[in-house]
């Protein structure tokens, strides 16, 4: 049984299915992600996988008569979840391991996914993530991020892209190369700096290590990336990983997004960006998205962000 509910209260759905809660919580002596098991096989370097216990699927025919609507509104749960295995290698901890090579390896993976699920008139919005670490929840430590292939545009997508717009329609200009422009003239927040891309963190973060990465040229999906641009977020994506693993001399638990626009929609305002969500604030403690956070979506910063953006620096240089 999978459906999505509409709470039109928020205007969100939720994701409803039975099956996620049959998932394996980190099984010892197996790992399902690497090379010679059931589903992996051999002579890989980055496999794209289905995940096995979808909340969303293709077939999805429940509920059975989503027309026939109470109050309550419910839709079939079409789309598709999937699993990215980022190296053949169990014990690589985070993507800062992986070579240069293989990095780009998993970046044309992800533009192959944003490429067949833009065919799909059923999908309007892809979400490629990577939850890093135990202290996120995740249930499998082989190296791997996952997708949602959504069949709804999400609400904190359709903010950006409304804020966005507007921005566009008021200034004739994308909102994200505007704050581009203000991170490199002030260049109190900037982190990194390849050819391609510029890693900060935003003036209004939430977390207090919360790294974006923004391409300098106005594009809106990965596949729209060219030889360079492949290879220089590869470079990026190793980068902020390494810095946020120097960062306290251990390894950083994050939650990364890839944020591209929707499918069935011109817009031609928005701009391709990754954000990192790096949870920790010391060594030892976790910032959690606890009362005000989880009440009303709205943080606290502890401290200033541009004295954490200067220790990002700091470690990036080491
Ligand atoms: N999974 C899978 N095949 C398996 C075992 C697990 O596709 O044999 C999926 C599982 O459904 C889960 C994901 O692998 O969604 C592991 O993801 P992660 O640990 O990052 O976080 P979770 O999705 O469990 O919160
Ligand atoms: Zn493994
Ligand atoms: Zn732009």
């Amino acid at each position: 049984m999978r459906e999505l509910r509409y709470n039109p209260l928020t205007g969100q759905w939720v994701m409803v299915s039975a099956v996620r809660k049959k998932r394996p919580w980190r099984p010892e002596g197996y790992c399902p992600f690497c090379p010679g098991a059931e589903e992996t096989g051999y002579g890989w370097d980055v496999l794209v996988l289905p995940n096995r216990y979808p909340v969303l699927d293709l077939s999805a025919d429940n509920p059975e008569n989503p027309e026939d609507k109470g109050f309550y509104k419910k839709a079939r749960a079409v789309g598709k979840c999937g699993i990215i295995v980022e190296t053949p290698e169990h014990n690589v901890e985070d993507l800062d391991e992986l070579s240069l090579e293989q990095m780009k390896r998993v970046v044309e993976a992800w533009m192959r996914i944003t490429e067949q699920s833009s065919k799909d008139k059923r999908i309007a919005y892809l979400m490629i993530f990577r939850n890093k670490g135990k202290e996120i929840g995740v249930s499998l430590t082989h190296p791997h991020g996952q997708f949602y292939a959504l069949p709804f545009i999400p609400l904190k997508v359709r903010l950006k892209i409304d804020n966005s717009r507007k921005y566009y329609r008021n200034n004739g200009k994308c909102l994200f190369c505007r704050i581009l422009e203000e991170e490199l003239a002030s260049n109190e927040r900037i982190i990194y700096e390849n050819q391609d891309y510029v890693l900060f963190m935003p003036f209004f973060a939430n977390w207090p290590f919360e790294s974006h990465i923004y391409p300098k040229r106005h594009v809106q999906f990965l596949t729209q990336l060219n030889r360079r641009e492949i290879e220089n977020l590869a470079d990026v994506i190793r980068v902020t990983t390494a810095t946020l693993n120097t960062l306290f001399g251990r390894q950083m638990p994050y939650i990364m997004g890839i944020f591209q626009a929707p499918f069935n929609e011109r817009t031609e305002f928005y701009h391709l960006h990754i954000e990192f969500y790096p949870i920790l604030r010391d060594a030892s403690k976790i910032k959690y998205a606890a009362g005000i956070e989880t009440t009303t979506w709205e943080f606290t910063y502890d401290g200033l962000p541009e004295e954490n953006a200067e220790r990002l620096r700091e470690a990036c240089r080491t």
